[in-house]
């Protein structure tokens, strides 16, 4: 039995926090919004007042926050300053690999222990404690954090030292924005050509188009029933939080210099996709956007 602090209990930190307690951890826990400490406590997490108050004697604190802004914030404004010297800081939060080495720095300076764990599998991965945490590490710290993180996720993922986690979820994310454009604009050119979803989707699956954004989260309804195409595009993986991760994939493209030229592409076109309507859709919404520029 550890005891944790969870700092930032929403979609995600939510039931996150519930499988810790569920597991048998002590879990302290708290949320700038009301509901969300509410919904915790029905959940076994001792939800408190404040964010000092929760890190109290805490063993392990995990931040579960919007952006590097708000872990960045919460660590200055007195998480690190209550915690007891040596705490471990597990950000699961996706934010810029800068602001992620800057964390684990803040948490250094501080007398503790701090990595970056972002997460893939979304709201469905973290009910069903499936999630895949991508770890960015010194080997000690990954050693403390493994089986903590192995009762939230299926699988724990060690990709190197501070920051790494954060630099495989974005290139992770950038392959995902990139391919989901390029299968939404093969459907609508088939759709153009007479060709049906169907056949296209029966090719592609066992050819070199295959790909996750083809054969798990097909664009168009019908062949892969589970897609949230057969849904009205109910995500799922929200356009907000596509255009979220490809802004900080293009934060990370320009600070390194990287030639590349889909990914700030991709990354303009999931940004207006959000501003304009897709925001709360699936992200393979966007071939929507796609038909209605070729006057479909
Ligand atoms: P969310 O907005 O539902 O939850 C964030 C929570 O943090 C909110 O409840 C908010 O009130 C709380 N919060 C904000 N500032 C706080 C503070 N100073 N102290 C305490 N609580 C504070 O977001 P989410 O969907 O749970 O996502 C959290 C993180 O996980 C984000 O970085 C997101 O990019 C990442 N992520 C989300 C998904 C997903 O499918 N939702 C998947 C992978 C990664």
């Amino acid at each position: 039995m550890t005891k944790i602090a969870f700092i930032g209990l929403g979609n995600m930190g939510g039931p996150m926090a519930a499988n810790l307690a569920r597991a048998g951890h002590q879990v302290s826990g708290y949320d700038v919004v009301p509901a969300a400490l509410a919904h915790a406590r029905e959940n076994g997490v001792d939800a408190l007042g404040s964010a000092a108050e929760s890190v109290a004697g805490a063993e392990v604190v995990i931040t579960m926050l919007p952006s590097g802004a708000h872990v960045l914030g919460a660590y200055r404004d007195g998480l690190l300053a209550a915690a007891q010297p040596g705490t471990l800081f597990i950000d699961s939060s996706t934010i810029d690999v800068d602001d992620a080495r800057a964390a684990r720095e803040l948490a250094r300076d501080a007398g503790h222990r701090g990595l970056d764990a972002p997460v893939s599998g979304g709201v469905g991965g973290a009910e069903a404690g499936t999630l895949t945490f991508m770890v960015g590490a010194d080997d000690p710290d990954f050693a403390a954090a493994e089986p903590i993180l192995a009762v939230m996720g299926a699988r724990v993922v060690h990709c190197g030292g501070s920051g790494a986690g954060q630099a495989a979820k974005i290139c992770n994310n950038l392959i995902l924005g990139v391919s989901m454009i390029a299968v939404s604009e093969a459907f609508v050119l088939g759709e153009k050509l007479g060709l049906t979803h169907q056949a296209l989707f029966d090719v592609a699956s066992a050819a070199s188009g295959q790909c996750w954004a083809l054969t798990t989260n097909c664009p168009v309804p019908g062949p892969v029933p589970s897609s949230p195409a057969n849904r009205d595009y109910q995500p799922g993986f929200a356009g907000a939080l596509m255009a979220k991760d490809l802004g900080l994939a293009l934060n990370a493209l320009e600070a390194t210099g990287t030639a590349a030229q889909l990914g700030p592409l991709a990354a303009s076109i999931y940004r207006r996709f959000a501003d304009e309507g897709g925001a709360g859709l699936d992200f393979s919404a966007i071939i929507n956007t796609i038909r209605h520029n070729s006057n479909l």
